[in-house]
């Protein structure tokens, strides 16, 4: 029997506008959005659901981190203001070799659980640590569940052996790790991706398996490309190529891949992505912080690349809030183009949620039937979402640059709350708090 729940709220942003007169049915066996109408509508035609009142608080679609690395949220403030490859090795090389199983699941469940409460309800993890073979990735999957978020695992395939012992595999075990991680986890709150890591840290053949996999299971895949100017200076001369040239020379540019950063190509290079349907995931906080410069999106709006966003790590960025990054995409590409339109509100919460969802290809971004019942409940009285007229016109340019996290009181992920008056429900902050005291205690003294 079909199990619904109705949901009630002040609001509904919806295709961007607030409706006041509709509830949402959601199926709680699926996690999907069965339907949207009036609340007596959905009421007589689900007399058994069971109901729930968000009260005063506008809904909006939960927002997606389409790229972080979970364990870095361990090494917050770490190395900070350092050059880009003496920051790696002093937080990433020094302390990530040092993190036990247990360091690995707590930095996950950190991660998560910060970013729920900022209203990420998808993140994607690009997971490196493979020190204890699936097993980490499986304590990563443990903390997602522990917290009620859903997770993508860009699971990295990395044979460059310049970095700690534990990120690296030959291609053949890195390939069947992934397989079999990817065959087990489908379908649920779980996906798995293959991420050759980068053109820097994984071969040509590494890279050209992890587009394999991504072809065969019908999935995309995940690369940092560009991300320094050092890669495009070493491509050119290993491979006398720029960086995506190379790439879409090895076969692997079409429609699964997605890069994260893409800040060094050429026009050139993005309007091959744009005609080959690849997709850019751009994190422009993480590339402030890191000085790793600019990337040039209206060259990708230009030629189509569909754009989402991600916090990056923890220590490369600081914050790790997808609203914090709607509004830094914006607010960047402003200040570099001296252009007020290149980058809108619009824009920017359009490639925070919807175009998250279709970057990692999952129904979720968008309040619709059929999407994953993933929402944010904001107050519009917080002082930040203020003031708001009868029309509510201010509401989505507040939501996208004035806003702060006080404003994120509830936080539901596959019909589920998992945030509720600003606080965690499936867990407490004092018990993340005190896996994480424990964990700096080890790594600080080993
Ligand atoms: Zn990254």
């Amino acid at each position: 029997m079909m199990s619904i729940k109705i949901i009630k709220a002040a609001a509904i942003f919806i295709d961007s506008c607030l409706v006041e007169n509709k509830a949402i049915a959601v199926n709680m066996h699926t996690g999907d959005i069965e339907k949207i109408a009036a609340a007596a509508q959905l009421e007589k035609e689900y007399p058994d659901a069971g109901k729930e009142d968000w009260g005063d608080l506008v809904i909006v679609p939960g927002s997606i981190n389409a790229h972080n690395h979970s364990f870095q949220s361990l090494l917050r403030g770490v190395a900070a203001d350092r050059p880009f490859l003496e920051w790696r090795d002093n937080s990433l090389y020094k302390f990530s070799p040092r993190m036990r199983l247990q360091d690995i699941y707590t930095g996950a469940l950190f991660a998560f659980t910060e970013m729920m409460k900022c209203g990420a309800t998808t993140v994607a993890d690009f997971f490196y640590l493979h020190q204890f073979g699936s097993e980490s990735d499986e304590a990563v999957i443990q903390a997602a569940n522990d917290a009620g978020i859903r997770l993508v695992i860009a699971r990295t395939m990395y044979d460059w052996t310049g970095a700690p012992s534990g990120y690296v595999e030959n291609v053949e075990t890195a390939v069947s790790n992934t397989a079999s991680l990817m065959k087990k986890h489908t379908g649920g709150m779980v996906k798995v991706l293959p991420a050759p890591h980068s053109l820097h840290a994984a071969s040509p053949e590494m890279i050209k398996a992890g587009y394999r996999l991504a072809c065969e299971y019908n999935t995309p895949y995940h690369i940092h490309v560009a991300e320094e100017i050092f890669e495009v200076d070493q491509v050119k001369k290993e491979h006398g190529m720029t960086p995506l040239k190379y790439l879409d020379s090895l076969g692997v540019v079409d429609k699964h891949m997605s890069i994260i950063h893409g800040v060094w190509l050429s026009e050139d290079e993005i309007r091959t992505m744009g005609r080959k349907g690849a997709h850019l995931i751009y994190c422009p906080s993480s590339n402030m912080f890191l000085a790793d410069g600019i990337t040039d999106i209206p060259a990708y709006i230009r030629h189509s690349v569909p754009i989402a966003l991600g916090s990056d790590g923890a220590c490369g960025n600081s914050r790790i809030s997808v609203f914090e990054e709607m509004r830094m995409v914006s607010l960047l590409q402003k200040a570099k183009t001296c252009n007020a339109l290149c980058v809108n509100f619009h824009d920017a919460f359009k490639m925070g949620t919807e175009t998250g969802g279709t970057v990692l290809d999952l129904p979720i971004g968008k309040i619709a039937d059929g999407y994953k019942a993933d929402f944010v409940g904001i107050s519009v009285y917080d002082f930040s979402m203020q003031p708001l007229t009868k029309k509510g016109q201010q509401f989505l340019p507040n939501l996208i640059y004035s806003m702060q996290p006080t404003a994120i009181k509830r936080v539901a992920v596959n019909g589920r709350t998992t945030v509720i008056q600003g606080h965690l429900v499936n867990t407490t902050e004092s018990r993340v708090l005190e896996q994480v005291k424990m964990t700096m205690q080890h790594l600080e003294n080993e």
